[in-house]
């Protein structure tokens, strides 16, 4: 049954106002429609953020536990959807349905930490230098947030954003991708469901340039919080950056795994697998690259080959099913260029690197686990992100020189060691320049309750999740009470 999706605009759910539709289909298997959806404009647009305007100035007076309380229903919700949302996202997106369930754990996660921060929104009281005076810090909403998402975590990347930033009593329009409307459609339902005032929560489907980019320029949004690539980051930061908009930025990455020659090579091998090949490559977080000490380059190289070929490609709703599609045409064509230039540039294809046709992976978007060789710093697949299940090994002669290679990269999101060396560990998180390292552990894993984000071209210095997503959709004022009955400047009345 294909699903149709519509706006959801101060309550309720509308087609755009042109009725000019979209379509979104299974990347497993492109003859499957899964949804339409409404291709919406400026007019939409504006009709929102007149909506979440509105409600702002009640939204944000309602205690802050008592917002957390819708928030706590929507966890309830969500988790009892949770299997019909993990089988859409598995139809809609295209990663196999254990991952599909986690993605909206982590929704179910992020309700229920964002709800006990209702509780907590912690500002400071500190001493004043004066004397019968209070001074503190409190926490103030800062208004109309539009939400931009990419397609990757249809489910997680939604909520990291509306949960905190309907917690710190802002209102939220989400704008999700346009490979992913369906997967947003059943989220906002869901949102529907736990009862929010109308116009507090709002979705308008649409394309990036035409939706994305008038959420961006309206004069009446407050706060643009935005994941995606870098490319499309810079344009978001740009026009926020002239307009004095609030921004978020939350871009790409291209992630590095080191095994040093005294790693236990099972465990980091698994980690290779998982962190190279898991949602196909299609996560910011991926191993993109694995840096391999020259003592166990050959040896490891061999056992990542062996493990990858035995990988399972096949429709994400199979629960066999380990490498599910690419999301869509363009990307498949962008992860085959860059096998080309991998070639072109002296690199060594040593497994994959071919879009995979056989029987009914001909009908999706599918391409074969590839590992690149003999990758050298320079190369665009050294440095690029490609998003797709390719991997370059670089071989390196020691730990300065692994750490030196990990950072060539001008991005900076997540990266992981795997060692036995204590010493060279701590090195390496003192060293990496990263937003998240793990040790032992691969690229992937983030949880909701610490800070996610990256240095360099991933970001632009925020980090979602954990309390410090309360950073990103609240402004701290700082308050003074001076009970003194008396004027009282500071830095004069209290010297000499
Ligand atoms: P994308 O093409 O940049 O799109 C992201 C979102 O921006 C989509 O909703 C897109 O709409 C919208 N958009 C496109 N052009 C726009 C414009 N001119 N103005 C405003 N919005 C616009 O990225 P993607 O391909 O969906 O996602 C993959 C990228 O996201 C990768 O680079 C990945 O690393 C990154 N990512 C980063 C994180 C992180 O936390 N750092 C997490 C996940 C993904 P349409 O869908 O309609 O084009």
């Amino acid at each position: 049954m294909t699903f149709r999706c519509q706006n959801y605009i101060n309550g309720q759910w509308l087609d755009a106002i042109t009725s000019d539709t979209l379509e979104s289909r299974n990347p497993a298997n492109t003859e499957e429609l899964v949804a339409t959806f409404p291709r919406s404009n400026s007019p939409d647009v504006n009709a929102a953020v007149a909506a979440a305007r509105h409600a702002y100035q009640t939204w944000r007076q309602i205690p802050a536990p008592t917002r957390a309380e819708y928030i706590f229903k929507v966890g309830e919700i969500l988790t009892q959807y949770k299997e019909e949302l993990a089988q859409l996202i598995s139809q809609e997106m295209g990663k196999p349905i254990a991952e599909a369930r986690g993605d909206v754990q982590e929704g179910i996660d992020c309700a229920f930490y964002s709800a006990g921060e209702g509780r907590r929104l912690y500002g400071q009281t500190t001493p004043s230098e004066m004397p019968n005076k209070f001074a503190m810090t409190v926490r103030v909403p800062i208004g109309v947030c539009a939400l931009i998402t990419p397609w990757n975590f249809p489910v997680a990347i939604p909520c990291w954003k509306a949960m905190p930033a309907l917690v710190c009593g802002n209102t939220v329009i989400l704008k999700p991708a346009e490979d992913t409307p369906a997967c947003a459609t059943k989220l906002i339902e869901i949102f529907a469901a736990a009862g929010f005032p109308p116009g507090v929560v709002n979705l308008v489907h649409g394309v990036g340039e035409e939706v994305g980019k008038a959420l961006v320029e309206h004069p009446d949004v407050d706060l643009v919080s935005f994941t995606g690539s870098s490319q499309t980051g810079a344009e978001v930061g740009g026009i926020c950056g002239r307009s004095h908009k609030r921004v978020c930025l939350e871009m790409g990455g291209k992630n590095a795994q080191i095994v040093m020659e005294d790693a236990d090579l099972e465990l980091a091998l698994e980690g290779a697998i998982w962190g190279a090949f898991g949602t196909t490559g299609q996560r910011c977080t991926a191993t993109s690259r694995l840096i391999l000490h020259r003592d166990i380059k050959e040896k490891f190289t061999q056992m990542l080959q062996s493990r990858a070929s035995q990988l399972r490609l096949g429709a994400a709703i199979d629960p066999n099913t380990e490498i599910g599609p690419i999301i869509n045409h363009r990307q498949l064509q962008q992860v085959r260029q860059y096998i080309d230039i991998a070639r072109e540039e002296g690199a060594k294809v040593v497994m994959g690197g071919d879009i995979a046709r056989e029987g009914e992976l001909g009908k999706g978007y599918f391409f074969l686990p590839t590992i690149l060789d003999g990758v050298t710093p320079g190369m665009r697949v050294a440095q690029e992100e490609i998003f797709g299940p390719v991997v370059a090994v670089m071989e390196v002669n020691d730990f300065a020189e692994a750490i030196a290679i990990i950072n060539n990269t001008n991005y900076g999101l997540s990266s992981s060691i795997y060692t036995r060396d204590i010493n060279r560990a701590f090195a390496a998180i003192r060293d990496i320049e990263a937003g998240i390292t793990y040790i032992n552990g691969p690229t992937i894993g983030a949880e909701v309750h610490l800070p996610f984000g990256g240095v360099k071209r991933t970001g632009n210095g925020h980090r979602e999740a954990g309390s410090t997503a309360l950073d990103i959709f609240t402004e701290w004022k700082t308050v003074y009470v001076d009970f003194s009955g008396s004027l009282q400047r500071a830095q004069i009345d209290n010297r000499s």
